[in-house]
């Protein structure tokens, strides 16, 4: 079977968790063994809200599904490349199919002012009414008359006639069969507004008709629409998608996901230093069941998996813990080389390297050199780190000179200052010789081998020079960081630190 699915937001807010999954859902479904790897993956704007619309917004959109590295498949041509449909430039299929609709009397004119509606809602609550929408009063108007009154320009909009007394039933590949009685359904909504602009209802239809979408996958708090949806296909003739509503992300207090629970925009999650591919395997994973064992998964392996079947009924809950390991995970296997790349915007950004090389340069990343020792500090700092931006702080003391911290911190557990300074006096003797190693293990073995010779605790003969070389007593690996600072620098910055400590 060929799957035809999309992705259809509202640009009214930024991209979030949930729209994501929805997003990367449809995309692996489309790519997924069920459509032959053959489906098409559609992405389309809904914008025909334009009280809530907000350019913006779009281009978080495009910027988030650029930074996933997600592609739509079809869309308008312009020049070569296929952009999104976007709805607002479409109204004239909608009005087509209004009028369709209009004139097989499955959709009627309605004059009704917004004061009149409101009037309506205020009698009904005075009257403590349970009923709600719109009382359908144009409904019994004459047709020929009221299309005369349109023609005319009077104000009108388009609604549905909804079928009284039946019921619309439904499939829900996870919920099941559905049904709705249409007497509660919301009464008669608005196709086509007095503007010109369809409802969501009427474009979402007409395009998932005209666009051949066979799978409806998008969050469950659309499932109450589905009904009216349902109606709307039958009143054409069309035979509707198949439907999957996805269960909510909640937090882990069992909420919906939001802000409260920390970064929900994906926009966030990239500041904040996350990597594109963990945060896919990630989502990808929430609310569905994969392969027993298995926790990271490329986009292709995602696909090659991915069914309805698999996906899960109750609510997903986002886990940021998880997603942290996620991210430690993706940056373990990266080069260094790849890390480098990510992490320099977030360095320069910090102004790494500021002051030091001219603003171009600066711009670029550091000098050569800069970049060169950049590269090689990610094996430093590669095995524990969890997020891209952490990387500017952990690294900065290999391009500056760190302040040299106050004497206690230079001070070992049950030691005092005057056997910090003996301590450090060794290291000054011989920090040389480990800039000059050629790796981890050589530096390594003549520390040991020195601190036997002299009888002191290696931990000891390390940590002053550790906070003398790297500004702190928790740091990256000394050995990698003198072997890149080198020897001459290395020295200088213990004789620094012990003309402090010797006050
Ligand atoms: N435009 C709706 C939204 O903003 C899409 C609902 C659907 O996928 O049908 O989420």
């Amino acid at each position: 079977m060929i799957i035809r699915d999309r992705y259809a937001p509202s640009p009214t807010g930024l991209q979030h968790i949930g729209g994501i999954r929805t997003a990367l859902f449809n995309y692996l479904f489309a790519k997924s063994l069920k459509a032959n790897g053959d489906g098409k993956f559609i992405l389309r704007l809904e914008d025909t809200d334009r009280t809530r619309f907000d350019e913006s917004y779009v281009q978080n959109l495009y910027d988030t599904f650029d930074w996933l590295g997600i592609k739509w498949d079809e869309g308008p041509d312009i020049g070569g490349v296929s952009a999104p449909y976007i709805q607002s430039e479409r109204t004239a299929h909608y009005k087509k199919y209004a009028q369709e609709l209009l004139d097989k009397g499955q959709a009627y004119y309605c004059f009704c002012s917004s004061e009149r509606i409101d009037e309506v809602r205020k009698q009904r609550e005075a009257a403590h009414s349970s009923e709600s929408g719109y009382d359908r009063l144009c409904r019994s108007i004459d047709q020929g008359e009221a299309a005369k009154r349109a023609a005319n320009g009077e104000a009108c909009t388009v609604r549905l006639k909804i079928p009284l007394g039946e019921t619309t039933v439904f499939k829900d590949h996870l919920l099941g069969d559905i049904e709705w009685k249409n007497d509660d359904v919301n009464p008669d909504p608005v196709l086509l507004k007095s503007d010109g602009f369809p409802t969501y209802h009427l474009a979402n239809v007409v395009d998932d008709h005209l666009m051949e979408i066979t799978h409806v996958l998008r969050a469950q708090e659309w499932l109450a629409s589905t009904p009216l949806h349902v109606i709307m296909y039958r009143a054409f003739g069309w035979t509707p998608p198949e439907f999957c509503h996805l269960p909510m992300v909640m937090g882990q207090d069992g909420k919906k996901l939001s802000k409260r629970h920390g970064a929900t925009s994906i926009d966030e999650f990239r500041k904040a230093g996350y990597l594109p591919a963990a945060l896919i395997n990630y989502v990808a994973l929430l609310g569905a069941s994969y392969e027993e064992g298995k926790e990271i998964y490329t986009l292709d392996e995602l696909a090659e998996r991915f069914s309805l079947e698999k996906l899960n009924k109750a609510p997903a809950v986002f886990d940021y813990k998880k997603l942290e390991w996620y991210n430690g995970q993706y940056i373990r296997m990266m080069s260094d080389e790849e890390l480098a790349r990510l992490c320099m915007p977030y360095a320069i950004e910090a102004g790494m390297f500021e002051g030091e090389v001219h603003t171009e340069t600066q711009r670029r990343g550091g000098s050569e050199e800069q970049r060169k020792i950049f590269t090689t500090a990610m094996a430093l700092v590669k095995e524990r780190l969890i997020f891209l931006n952490e990387v500017p702080e952990k690294v900065a003391y290999l391009f500056k000179e760190p302040e040299v911290l106050a004497a206690e911190e230079f001070i070992p557990k049950k030691c005092d200052l005057a056997k910090t300074i003996e301590l450090l006096q060794i290291g000054l003797e011989l920090v040389r010789t480990m800039a000059q190693a050629a790796n981890d293990e050589d530096a390594e073995n003549f520390i040991k081998t020195q601190a036997e010779e002299r009888d002191v605790k290696l931990g000891d003969l390390m940590m002053p020079l550790r906070v003398a070389i790297t500004g702190s007593r928790v740091s990256p690996p000394l050995f990698g960081s003198l072997r890149i600072l080198g020897a001459d620098k290395s020295e200088e910055r213990v004789k620094k630190a012990l003309e402090k400590l010797k006050g």
